[in-house]
């Protein structure tokens, strides 16, 4: 099995290449395929060290569209270290996909210099779920017209406390967008959230 056969165009494969990735990891063959195809709601049980980043990230970078300026993927992930990281490897797979914007926005940093590189564009954004609502709040950031939200490590997200902020960001998208929730358990909680504001996900277990 290959990146060739999964369905990326060569922007992607020619990044991924740069990158030294030789095969795709479990999770990458079994959710780059399908996430690529329909828009589909899925649940993934995947840890960290999966390749988990990429199985998301190269889909949501195939499937922006660049003539559109509005934001139209979130990504809600627990910490700022894990939000840097989901950024930077972001930027890394996107690096010949020109145009493309994907802006990082975490609590400890200054709020209005994060309002303004959103204000310049950000197709892609990724945020903590506290720094997230208070931006919302402060109509800093408009996430009405996203097509694709990401949770990624719900359970790490729900055990920090983040239900609330979570189930409130969510209710602000719109309804016919396509969730992708990706946990290494499946606590009841999670289990609530798929529930609660998923369409029939499908279930990939690496
Ligand atoms: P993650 O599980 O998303 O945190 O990814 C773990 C690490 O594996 C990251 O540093 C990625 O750059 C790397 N990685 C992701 N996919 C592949 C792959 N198919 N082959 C080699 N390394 C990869």
């Amino acid at each position: 099995n290959n990146f060739e056969q999964l369905g990326l165009n060569e922007l992607l494969l020619s990044a991924i290449n740069d990158l030294g990735f030789e095969n795709p990891s479990e999770i990458q063959q079994k959710a780059i395929p399908l996430l690529l195809e329909k828009n589909t709601d899925i649940v993934a049980l995947a840890q960290t060290g999966t390749g988990k980043t990429a199985a998301f990230g190269f889909p949501l970078i195939q499937k922006v569209d660049l003539s559109k300026k509005h934001t139209q993927a979130l990504i809600l992930s627990p910490t700022r270290e894990l939000c840097l990281q989901i950024a930077n490897e972001i930027k890394q797979y996107s690096k010949y996909v020109k145009g493309l914007h994907t802006v990082a926005i975490y609590g400890g940093a200054s709020i209005t210099e994060q309002a303004k590189e959103i204000k310049r564009g950000a197709h892609i954004i990724v945020a903590t779920p506290g720094r997230m609502q208070d931006m919302i709040n402060r109509n800093m950031v408009n996430i009405k017209h996203i097509e694709y939200c990401v949770l990624d490590e719900a359970d790490e997200m729900l055990n920090m406390g983040f239900y609330e902020d979570i189930t409130s960001i969510l209710s602000d998208t719109p309804e016919e967008k396509s969730t992708w929730l990706f946990s290494a358990t499946m606590p009841a909680e999670v289990a609530r959230i798929a529930r609660e504001f998923m369409h029939s996900p499908e279930e990939i277990t690496v």
